[in-house]
């Protein structure tokens, strides 16, 4: 019964709007304003700006997955966590100097002189090596409130930041980073 009555409303609707269709086709008064719904100045839309003056890189997965190595796109894309102590985290502690881009857009993300060693497995910095550079979201997933740390550009997935563990830095952050984000770019190539 219930469904007959949304049949037959949504049949009455559907009559209405097609009378309401031909009345604004055969009524060139109303069909004026319609002609150009759509203003010029939106057209923009597609690249957005966050707080800062980053233009956001988007991408299909498919495009990304072309882009970006199995471990990266899982980590970057999938918001994967590489495994501590990882062959990438071993790299990354050979590493001096410079500093850490975006594996997925080479935005500069960390800087060397920021790193500390948390013995967590995982890089670990106290501050971005620009605010606007990183954003950061919260995330309850895996029963945890976490704060979740991403690209600002390409808002591919970095880690987690972690705040009042003592570690004796500065600010009291653990801007705790899969290795596998990160690209290192040594010193003498960093104002490329
Ligand atoms: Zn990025």
């Amino acid at each position: 019964m219930l469904l007959k009555t949304n049949a037959s409303s949504t049949l009455a609707l559907a009559a209405s709007s097609l009378a309401l269709c031909l009345l604004i086709s055969c009524n060139p008064k109303v069909q004026a304003p319609k002609a150009n719904p759509k203003p010029s100045n939106k057209q923009s839309i597609s690249t957005k700006a966050n707080t800062s003056n980053i233009e956001v890189i988007m991408k299909t997965n498919e495009e990304w997955k072309e882009l970006l190595s199995p471990k990266a796109y899982h980590i970057l894309r999938e918001h994967g966590t590489e495994r501590p102590f990882g062959s990438d985290y071993k790299a990354f502690k050979e590493l001096s100097g410079g500093s850490f881009h975006c594996a997925g857009c080479n935005l500069l993300l960390f800087d060397a002189n920021t790193r500390f060693d948390s013995r967590s497995g995982w890089p670990s910095f106290w501050q971005p090596a620009q605010d606007e550079n990183v954003i950061t979201i919260e995330d309850t997933t895996l029963g945890m409130k976490r704060v979740e740390v991403r690209c600002a550009r390409c808002d591919g997935h970095l880690g987690h930041v972690f705040e009042g563990e003592g570690f004796g830095t500065p600010t009291d952050l653990r801007y705790c980073i899969n290795a596998g984000a990160l690209e290192h770019v040594p010193q003498a190539k960093q104002n490329k």
